[in-house]
């Protein structure tokens, strides 16, 4: 049986350890929640800054009038989708970003996924990232969990964890963090897609903005010193009792 290293020492930073250590606390992820690779692009534009319930009932709308397919997107007023999404908040920014993403997918690509995803890695990436609306780490989300890629995606709890250890600064660059996980992962989807999602994960239930519960995290540990994160924000309360953000 594999030994897991021990909590600390998955800081300095070694990112299959990391892995190691929280897929030994959460299990597998299963995400990117989605029943086609068509939902999961939907649901990537959809969860920018709106918890997921929400974008789970502006998905159900869509099923529900039979409209999540490309196709169903393309041919609904920019209204009419916007009434529809509208659980997941900024519905009309939202709504224009979908219709960006469908309009590239029928205009370049006969509205077929297929076509799209023959695209290789960096130009699958780049076409999305052309799309109007569409940044980082969402594109790179519909590369790794709609389409298979090994991208790994950064989010504002990567971030956050990373720079209480004292592995990036706080204004590190998007790239410069993704650059650090895909140097040192091994090159294995299911390794890329779990890692994120258990770092949400941590970001969500110990290493939050506030209230940080780093005696209870699994990347926490006697040998655990998170650095402040230089706003002030970040007081350490070893075991301190969590509450929801
Ligand atoms: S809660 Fe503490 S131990 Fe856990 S990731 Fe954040 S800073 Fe590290």
């Amino acid at each position: 049986m594999r030994t897991l290293p021990a909590r600390a020492e998955t800081f300095p930073f070694d990112p299959a350890g990391l892995h190691a250590v929280l897929f030994a606390h959460y299990g597998p992820s299963h995400w990117w929640p989605g029943e086609t690779p068509f939902e999961v692009m939907v649901g990537a534009v959809l969860t920018q800054n709106t918890a997921w319930r929400n974008v789970e009932k502006a998905i159900a709308n869509l099923k529900a009038s039979s409209l999540l397919s490309v196709e169903g997107i393309h041919g609904l007023s920019p209204e009419e989708l916007a009434r529809l999404i509208r659980p997941a908040g900024y519905y009309n920014v939202k709504a224009a970003r979908l219709k960006n993403l469908v309009t590239l997918i029928t205009r370049d690509f006969g509205a077929s996924l297929e076509r799209l995803f023959m695209l290789s890695d960096s130009d699958l990436r780049l076409a999305l990232l052309g799309v109007n609306g569409i940044g980082r780490e969402t594109a790179d989300s519909i590369c790794c969990y709609a389409a298979n890629r090994l991208v790994f995606v950064v989010d504002a709890y990567t971030k956050r964890i990373l720079s209480r250890h004292g592995v990036i600064g706080p204004g590190a660059d998007y790239e410069e963090v993704r650059a650090l996980f895909e140097g040192s992962l091994p090159r294995n989807l299911g390794v890329y897609k779990d890692l994120h999602a258990h770092l949400v994960y941590v970001g969500k239930d110990y290493c939050r903005a506030k209230r940080v519960r780093c005696g209870d995290c699994p990347l926490g540990g006697p040998g655990c010193l998170p650095i402040p994160a230089g706003d002030g924000s970040l007081r350490p309360q070893a075991g301190a009792p969590g509450s929801p953000e």
